[in-house]
């Protein structure tokens, strides 16, 4: 019985309907049973076994990278590794241990929370969060040692008076606008702005920075405006008499471009986890992605020709496939967008996602004819399919979601690397 539901014949889906009858079989009332649990034993039961979607982190891969980066900026110069948004994905307290092991010496946040998180994982560097937090947040900087952006005088003024009455220094570092327009003092007023706030003994200028807007495009002439200003603003430093400490500007892009503005720090994000942040920088560096999506079949069907496949049915069958489903959905990161426009690897070969994407299953189509000298792959529940990454001669990769997307491989991948799929570092 149950060979035909569905017309395929899984031994997966048999041994599921047996499971199901011995628990019915069991005659007393529901709910009446006396087996207790042994959490810890439960515990031992593996994520990637719970779900059977999960990424994979290559830590040697951000091994690489750093250490790429970091030979190219030479000795004087300090390696920050940013690890906001939970390290673009990939696990902000692994990425950072792993980082200061391979050269980099300062980290970057997004916010205090994060860097909390950081502390929290016995993670002892230097952290500076990228903006100015809220006011009210000033006693877990100085409790947790994390280093605010500083471009507002009443910040300034309230740190260094609330590390004063602690009996600490108030380190920060100063964000300089060059042309961005996101945050900052502006390029021309930060000589005005530094003598507003340092009659303030507890503050300690420990960095000047400014940010590109541009340092990915083609395009240049954007980029030297802020490069030029970025120096008019520290020599106008240096003239007062003012010592702007760390300095830097460079992101991945401009790291890797311009050696001209390393200065003595560069902040390094995407091209720590081995995406390439525009296609200049192909041919100037070796990166490697750090991030995999894994997932095994759940299900396999043969559906007869122009029967649909998911919500809308947009996709019919043309006969001769098999349709296998994953349990990998948009509220993974596998973004709906993609649905019909990104491939799955099993055994080596691309196989077309196709139907909507769900929000916690998809499907792809899998031609069961033989043709040429194609090798035929009949998948089977529970084989491994490869969501991004390399299997042989294939390779599906976050960029090309993006690209097909629209968007850049920094949205793709924070999407899958801070969904509810588990995380195996390998
Ligand atoms: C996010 C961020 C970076 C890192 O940028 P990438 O392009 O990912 O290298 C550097 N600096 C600041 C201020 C940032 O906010």
């Amino acid at each position: 019985m149950g060979e035909l539901i569905n017309g395929f014949t899984g031994f997966a889906r048999k041994e599921a309907l047996g499971a199901f009858q011995y628990a019915r079989d069991a005659d007393r009332p529901r709910g009446s049973g006396t087996a207790s649990f042994d959490p810890d034993k439960l515990r031992l039961i593996p994520s990637t076994d719970r779900r059977w979607a999960w990424t994979e982190i290559d830590l040697n891969a951000i091994r690489h990278n750093a250490s790429e980066v970091k030979r190219r900026i030479g000795r004087g110069c300090r390696l920050m590794a940013v690890v906001k948004a939970d390290a673009y994905g990939h696990g902000a307290v692994r990425c950072a241990k792993t980082a200061l092991n391979s050269g980099a010496e300062y980290l970057g946040v997004a916010t205090v929370q994060e860097a909390i998180e950081l502390r929290e994982g016995l993670v002892n560097a230097p952290i500076l969060v990228l903006s100015e937090p809220p006011m009210e947040a000033i006693p877990l900087l100085l409790g947790y040692k994390v280093m605010p952006s500083v471009y507002s005088p009443e910040f300034a003024i309230q740190y260094a008076e609330a590390a004063d009455s602690f009996g600490l220094r108030a380190p920060y570092h100063l964000a300089v606008n060059t042309g961005m327009n996101r945050i900052g003092v502006r390029h021309d007023e930060v000589v005005a702005f530094m003598q507003q706030v340092s009659f303030h003994r507890a503050l300690d200028l420990v960095g000047t920075f400014t940010h590109f807007a541009t340092a990915d495009c083609a395009e240049t002439l954007d980029f030297q405006i802020q490069v030029k200003r970025f120096y008019e603003a520290l020599s106008a430093l240096q003239a007062a008499g003012i010592d702007p400490g760390i300095v830097h500007a460079a992101n991945s892009a401009a790291a890797i471009r311009y050696p001209d503005v390393h200065f003595g720090m560069v902040r390094l994000g995407i091209a720590l986890y081995g995406f390439h942040p525009c296609q200049q920088t192909r041919t100037m560096i070796d990166l490697r992605p750090a991030m995999s999506v894994h997932a095994r079949i759940t299900d396999a069907r043969l559906v007869p020709m122009s029967e649909g496949v998911s919500y809308g049915m947009n996709y019919r069958s043309p006969g001769s496939v098999k349709i296998c489903t994953v349990p990998i959905g948009y509220a993974d990161g596998l973004r709906r967008g993609l649905s019909g426009c990104t491939d799955f690897i099993v055994e080596g070969q691309r196989f077309r996602q196709v139907g909507n994407i769900c929000m916690d299953q998809c499907m792809f189509e899998v031609d069961l004819r033989t043709y040429g000298a194609r090798r035929k792959v009949d998948p089977q529940v529970g084989d491994e399919v490869i969501v991004v990454g390399r299997q042989g001669d294939s390779v599906v990769t976050i960029d090309d979601m993006a690209n097909a997307l629209g968007t850049i491989q920094h949205e793709v991948a924070i999407g899958f690397g801070c969904s509810r799929m588990a995380r195996v570092y390998v």
